[in-house]
């Protein structure tokens, strides 16, 4: 079975007149999942760990069996980023080359570099919805923004970041977006807060950083509707990769039995090892088509 972490928290809400809502939310045991399955550079876990924490605020909106994607590709050394997750909050994050690095590093942007950032939607019913903008600055909270307004003409804001602190990385976000038909008010006053709120690294070492973070946002004027969890949660299972490997066919699955006697798999979103013996390569020869 994949990888499985302790449980993230994201609160959903609406605020000034009821005219925005929210969803702000704290990826911790998230993050450090990312980190001891995809091994990767400071810059490469904060790319991912961004990506993980956006779908997971997203993942408060979805209902039923809706899934949600972010797609980053962009022309850095991370190579393709690939996050998604389904209404309950299980997510998984995957990169090309998570170790990656670029100068300067003390901003995530350089390894993601420049190129198109995809939001993909799925339910049930046909095909997945998939909406591309370029990517705006490539440190993933204003391209997940900048998406919503261009391509969903929704006035959004958007901030995912992280704080250091002696028990290691606290990371988390916020998601706020205007419903239908807000006053010029509302959206100039959420324009300006955004602007003045301080960085999330200061808000999320707090002793409680959702209720600093919905203050700073919204003073007062704000309803929490719904908690929920989020985590990370990789469905990979051996008789998926066993499928996989069936299809090799039966020439190419005896040449790697005879060469290597084993075979090693790891699930590239959650890093889980699948290692097939001697006899279980031999199992699956006599089940592969000639
Ligand atoms: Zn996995």
């Amino acid at each position: 079975m994949g990888k499985i972490s302790k449980a993230g928290v994201v609160l959903r809400g609406v605020a000034q007149n009821k005219e925005l809502k929210f969803v702000v939310g704290l990826s911790t045991p998230i993050t450090q999942t990312i980190l001891e399955a995809h091994k990767p550079s400071a810059q490469g876990l904060l790319a991912m760990s961004r990506a993980a924490t956006a779908v997971g605020l997203l993942s408060a909106t979805l209902k039923g069996r809706q899934q949600v994607g972010i797609q980053v590709n962009g022309d850095g050394p991370l190579g393709e980023l690939y996050a998604l997750s389904n209404a309950q909050g299980e997510l998984r994050v995957t990169a090309n080359q998570p170790a990656a690095a670029a100068e300067p590093e003390t901003e995530v942007s350089p390894v993601v570099g420049q190129g198109r950032f995809t939001l993909i939607k799925t339910s049930d019913a046909g095909e997945p919805y998939r909406g591309t903008v370029p990517i705006f600055t490539g440190g993933i909270a204003e391209d997940l923004a900048y998406y919503f307004m261009f391509s969903e003409q929704i006035p959004t804001a958007c901030g995912l970041g992280e704080s250091i602190t002696d028990d290691g990385l606290i990371t988390g976000g916020y998601l706020v977006q205007s419903l239908p038909n807000p006053s010029d008010e509302t959206l100039r006053t959420l324009e300006q807060r955004v602007v003045t709120i301080p960085p999330l690294k200061s808000i999320l070492n707090a002793e409680h950083p959702l209720d600093d973070l919905l203050e700073l946002l919204f003073m007062d004027d704000y309803e929490v509707l719904e908690e929920s969890t989020i985590s990370f949660k990789c469905p990979c299972e051996r008789p998926k990769f066993a499928r996989t490997l069936l299809t090799l066919g039966k020439a190419e699955l005896t040449q790697i039995r005879e060469e290597d006697g084993e075979m090693n798999i790891s699930c590239h979103f959650c890093g889980e090892n699948y290692h097939f013996n001697y006899e279980e390569i031999g199992a699956l020869i006599v089940g592969a088509r000639d």
